[in-house]
């Protein structure tokens, strides 16, 4: 086998691990094992790239690969785990940057590539391009630098023509001998300013499903380049990526019943001010010690996660109260709504990792019907996911996204440290019903006085 023959065979080998990693990582038994098998994987691609016969400009791979791994290490040890979401938006990126990058590097160089090569690297472009600005628009709206939605006036017609002007630029120029510094220039600038408009207005309940499509754009992306490049490695990785990524983003967009189109083209907004009818009524409180007692003197309770729970980081807590209900005869189930929190699968790994077993949690479908023979639904820093609003006003925001049907139980207890909005920004019909009832606090300090009734009763 030729020296290049042999780079080949190890992109290859690379190649098969990460489909092993991947295949693990699809149940949570087997998860981090599959991350440890990818994460090599990757290592072992980026030394076989060092064999690559007449490899130039060696000492800045080495630089690059420092810095950014020093930066990557130092960020992903530091993260809080409510930041999360925010870290995986901006690293997913960075790798729609670099292949962004990749192509002005080939186009710069004027090296002349077959059609084919030429329309790929293009879209690469381009979808590199979008992935960059819009995860950098959804890494600030995450963080709170920026209102959760913004539309321009005509934003249709504009997202319409920055598509047209992009891709007839971008195609122009893919296919000119030596293409212009000034037209490579602003082909790029446009195709950051389309990722960005298109990001801009999307809030509410649609963010989680963009977020998943970026996810997806970087791996085609990243794919693309591998054909320019002649990479299999990237190929590979970039083709799994953009086909795991389309299928999440598929699977979400069901889940939150809305077709990708309505998404892009007529998002969800996020803004309390431009939908949604009046809630009337009031919230009425209860202690915790008659939390405790409802609970503990039930027979069916199910604990609805969210944001604030993560916030509060109370998923020990939870599950701590969780087990002293079982203990007591209680039937404990966890609700999982797919957009929980604030990146896909949220709420899984946070109660995982407080180590509540896999087949105590259910997904929305699951679970919906068990609700109407719960006693308790225990909503724990949980909002938009179980609005009732979302059934039957269609003036607002969330309309026609599934809920939680926690409504249905026969008590509902909210803990939630005040009036505070969910992420759509609505107020909440759940909050006024008859059979809810608010226990505010931040959830750990609640939780944990909720357990301290809990075994008093016992006693
Ligand atoms: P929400 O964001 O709807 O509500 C969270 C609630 O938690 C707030 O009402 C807040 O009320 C309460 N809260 C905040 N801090 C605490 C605390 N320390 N203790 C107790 N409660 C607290 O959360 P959901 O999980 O219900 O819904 C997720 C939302 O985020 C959806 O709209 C979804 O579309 C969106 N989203 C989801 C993403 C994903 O991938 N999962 C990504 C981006 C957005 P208060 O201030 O009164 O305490």
């Amino acid at each position: 086998m030729t020296y290049s023959g042999l780079v080949s065979a190890a992109y290859f080998a690379v190649a098969v691990v990460f489909i092993l990693g991947l295949k693990a990582m699809s149940s949570p038994v087997t998860a981090r094992r599959g991350i440890v098998w990818a994460g090599f994987a990757m290592i072992a691609a980026t030394v076989v790239t060092f064999f690559i016969p007449n490899l130039q400009n060696i000492g800045l791979m080495v630089l690059a690969i420092v810095l950014g791994a020093g930066v990557a290490w130092w960020s992903g040890k530091t993260v809080k785990m409510t930041d999360m979401p925010q870290m995986v938006a901006i690293y997913n990126g960075m790798g729609g940057g670099a292949a962004a990058a990749i192509a002005a590097v080939e186009l710069v160089k004027g090296v002349p590539h077959g059609p084919v090569t030429s329309t790929l690297l293009i879209l690469g472009a381009i979808i590199g391009s979008v992935a960059f600005s819009g995860s950098c628009v959804a890494y600030a709206k995450l963080q709170g630098l920026m209102k959760k939605s913004i539309t321009l006036p005509q934003q249709n017609t504009i997202n319409f023509f920055l598509t047209l002007l992009t891709f007839g630029i971008g195609l122009t120029i893919g296919y000119a001998d030596s293409p212009g510094g000034f037209e490579i220039f602003l082909f790029f600038v446009l195709a950051l300013a389309l990722g960005a408009v298109l990001v801009m207005p999307i809030g509410g309940a649609d963010m989680p499903v963009v977020i998943s499509l970026l996810n997806a754009f970087t791996g085609l992306a990243v794919g693309f380049k591998g054909f320019v490049l002649d990479n299999p490695a990237l190929i590979v990785a970039g083709i799994i990526v953009g086909a795991a990524g389309l299928l999440l983003t598929q699977l979400m967009a069901k889940a939150m019943n809305r077709p990708l189109k309505n998404i892009i083209f007529a998002p969800i907004t996020g803004d309390a001010a431009e939908g949604g009818a009046e809630v009337e009524g009031t919230m009425r409180e209860l202690s915790a010690l008659d939390a405790a007692a409802l609970m503990r003197y039930g027979q069916k309770v199910i604990i609805v996660p969210g944001y604030g729970m993560a916030v509060a980081g109370a998923q020990h807590k939870v599950w701590e109260m969780a087990q002293l209900l079982e203990e007591g005869g209680v039937e404990v189930s966890f609700a999982i709504h797919p957009v929980a929190g604030r990146m896909p699968g949220h709420m899984n790994v946070l109660l995982a990792e407080a180590g509540v077993p896999y087949d105590k949690i259910y997904d929305l479908e699951e679970i919906n019907a068990d609700f109407g023979q719960a006693d308790v639904a225990l909503v724990i820093g949980a909002n938009d996911v179980v609005n009732p609003v979302a059934r039957t006003d269609k003036s607002s925001p969330i309309y026609g996204m599934p809920i939680l049907n926690a409504d249905m139980a026969q008590n509902v207890i909210v803990v939630k440290r005040g009036r505070g909005a969910g992420y759509s920004g609505i107020e909440n019909a759940l909050f006024y019903k008859d059979n809810c009832r608010m226990l505010y606090g931040s959830a750990q300090e609640a939780v944990a006085e909720v357990i301290g009734h809990v075994k008093a009763l016992e006693a």
